[in-house]
């Protein structure tokens, strides 16, 4: 067997925000912390990308914060300027102010990943238990140890993960676990060859009864300086359409979306979120399913549909770790109010 390349006190897998905000609380506290991604960028779900010239938000839109925690987080960045008002809430009276990435979300994700050892493109393959430690493998072959793992990914991929590693949830807690669902989500980065007509003074909106959930322009966004737009199809579609020929299935959202466009596309990409928006998700805010050594579960499949629930998941995760000691939850799974 190879030797570990590498042991730390804590290793967190997943650098979206609820690994990160977990990765910074545990750093904080004196642990000497690890995270692990699969993905070429930080930020899982608060993702961008370009097209040419044109840039997109194509997984989280804004940021609110409902609480003071998260409030407080937000704060340097809106001060380092890494985070701006999205002007289009200042437009829309009695909602949490909106704010965007600059120059886009990823940026965000980014800036809370700054002081942390973070590997990116590294795919954990395996977890094993070795003694008192946690063995973790990655896709490429590298082995690391740690004396406690967090771990962030959607839920339904942290079970592939255990279960393929032959580490069981207790019995007790795996029908709640497995009750977490998330939604898909289809999006369409669409680069247009004129403005759109989209109200300039919000520049996104929320159609209803039709295919598609949220169109945003991501120059009156102030992201990007070429007319692109973001579109992000319902759950009830994307599920439906899943299956079938993305470039079809855009070229069907972007019909939809024809009346607000009113101008003709340069190019388009399709983006597939297999696991979107948590739609159910369970009642305590992260579980511990080992205990010697430690391996809690997190994420917002823990706390609900927002980057903000997804960061109270990653400091739960935390300080559970950090308290140490015995127990997992029993509670069940909420659902979306809508
Ligand atoms: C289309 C869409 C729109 C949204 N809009 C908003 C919005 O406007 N406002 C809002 O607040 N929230 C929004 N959300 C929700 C928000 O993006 C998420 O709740 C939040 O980003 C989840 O963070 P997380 O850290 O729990 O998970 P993720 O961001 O998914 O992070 C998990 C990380 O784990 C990594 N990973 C997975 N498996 C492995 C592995 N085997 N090895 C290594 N790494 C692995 C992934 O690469 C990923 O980076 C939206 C989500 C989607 C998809």
């Amino acid at each position: 067997m190879d030797e570990p390349q590498f042991h730390t006190q804590a290793l967190v897998i997943g650098a979206g925000i609820s690994g990160l905000v977990a990765a910074a609380e545990l750093q904080r506290a004196g642990l000497r912390v690890l995270v692990l991604d699969k993905g070429r960028g930080f930020g899982g779900r608060l993702a961008s990308r370009r097209i040419g010239d044109a840039a997109f938000d194509h997984g989280a839109q804004f940021l609110t914060a409902e609480g003071p925690r998260f409030a407080a987080l937000l704060e340097p960045l809106i001060r380092d300027g890494t985070l701006v008002s999205w002007k289009d809430s200042e437009a829309v009276p009695n909602q949490p102010l909106r704010w965007r990435g600059e120059p886009s979300m990823s940026a965000v994700a980014k800036r809370l990943a700054l002081g942390l050892d973070v590997r990116l493109e590294t795919s954990v393959s395996g977890l094993r238990r070795a003694g008192e430690r946690w063995c973790v493998e990655t896709a490429t072959g590298g082995t690391f140890t740690a004396d406690a793992v967090v771990l962030t990914p959607p839920l339904p991929q942290s079970l592939e993960l255990l279960r393929s590693a032959g580490c069981d949830v207790p019995a007790g807690l795996r029908p709640q676990l497995e009750a977490v669902d998330y939604d898909r989500c289809i999006a369409v980065l669409a680069v247009l060859e004129g403005p759109s007509q989209l109200p300039s003074d919000v520049g996104a909106m929320t159609p209803t009864g039709g295919p598609i959930a949220w169109i945003a322009d991501n120059r009156t966004k102030g992201i990007s300086r070429t007319p692109a737009v973001t579109i992000h199809a319902t759950a009830a579609f994307s599920l439906e359409h899943w299956d079938e020929d993305r470039t079809e299935v855009g070229r069907r959202l972007l019909a939809a979306a024809a009346p607000w466009l009113g101008v003709g596309i340069r190019e388009f990409q399709v983006h597939g979120w297999r696991f979107g928006r948590p739609s159910r998700w369970h009642t305590e805010p992260c579980v511990r399913v080992g205990e010697a050594p430690q391996l809690i579960l997190a994420g917002d499949g823990f706390a609900g549909p927002r980057a903000e629930d997804a960061a109270s998941s990653g400091w739960a995760a935390a300080a559970l770790l950090l308290k140490g000691g015995s127990g997992h939850s029993t509670a069940s799974t909420s659902a979306r109010p809508d």
